[in-house]
């Protein structure tokens, strides 16, 4: 298939587009405008948006009320948004959002992310107070997100994630609502905070470090990856020959809290 040269946002021709801020505008605005709604964002609310781009899902979160604070890397953009947005609502701060080192207050986020950084933005994410999460990423990566044991996409992401939050799937977006047509799918996904599980887990970094070796050779038997602990790993359920991608995120709550006195 030709790939489609320019595509019209709100009667804005564009051409231009930079490959390594992964930049894949939406050009659809009924899938905006349905991200915010299904996001529940209200009147009132601060929003945190990451790679605001064109602004075309900005200009939805103004018009439901929310204050939005947006980050964009792109000078261009960044110099476009501000005069599109002047006098609204709207702090754009021109930054690389994994460099920002300063606090964030926000109710939500919601964002289509540059999905060549997806996983270090989730983790920042997860450093600040923000209830939920309405982010569009890679299908193929959200299902990695959402993955259960046993299923060929359960990894160290998943767990990591899923100990801190429920997630949901809102909907599918096709790569032809963006300009460039990225060769990948997208799914729009909930991300919601929860603390009960997290709080069960005695040392967060013992935990990261334990379910990153369980899974560092995936198709191996655990056993392998956490040489010499047999003996633990029975007494958390688990039987050393099982592999990490059958083994619940319960679990792996059990397995580290029984080495929080240890130096794992
Ligand atoms: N949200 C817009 C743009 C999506 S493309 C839309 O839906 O159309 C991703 C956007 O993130 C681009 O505008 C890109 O310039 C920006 N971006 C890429 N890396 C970034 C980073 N590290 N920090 C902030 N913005 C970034």
């Amino acid at each position: 298939m030709e790939e489609k040269k320019t595509a019209i946002i709100e009667g804005v021709t564009l051409t231009k587009y930079k490959k390594n801020f992964s930049q894949n505008f939406l050009t659809d605005p009924t899938i905006a405008s349905r991200i915010v709604e299904e996001s529940g964002v209200s009147k009132g609310e601060t929003v945190l948006e990451i790679g605001a781009g064109k602004g075309i899902l900005t200009q939805f979160l103004v018009k439901k009320g929310a204050k939005v604070i947006a980050f964009e890397i792109d000078r261009e953009l960044f110099d476009l948004l501000k005069n599109k947005f002047e006098g609204m609502d709207v702090e754009f701060i021109f930054e690389d959002f994994l460099r920002f080192s300063g606090n964030i207050k926000a109710d939500r986020c919601v964002s289509n992310i540059p999905y060549n950084i997806s996983t270090p933005i989730i983790k920042k994410l997860f450093d600040f107070e923000i209830q939920s999460m309405i982010l569009m990423v890679q299908k193929e990566y959200a299902k990695r997100l959402m993955a259960t044991p046993k299923s060929r996409d359960y990894n160290s992401l998943s767990v990591f994630v899923q100990v801190k939050s429920k997630i949901e799937q809102l909907f599918e977006v096709s790569r032809k609502s963006f300009f460039p047509a990225p060769n990948v799918d997208s799914t729009v996904i909930k991300i919601t905070r929860t603390n009960e599980t997290e709080n069960k887990i005695k040392d967060m970094k013992k935990f990261d470090r334990i379910v990153r070796a369980a899974f560092s050779q995936k198709r191996k038997m655990i056993r392998n990856n956490l040489k010499g602990m047999d003996m633990i790993l029975i007494k958390a359920g688990i039987s050393p020959n099982q592999r990490a991608e059958e083994i619940p995120v319960e679990k792996f709550i059990e397995l580290s809290n029984l080495l929080s006195n240890d130096t794992f």
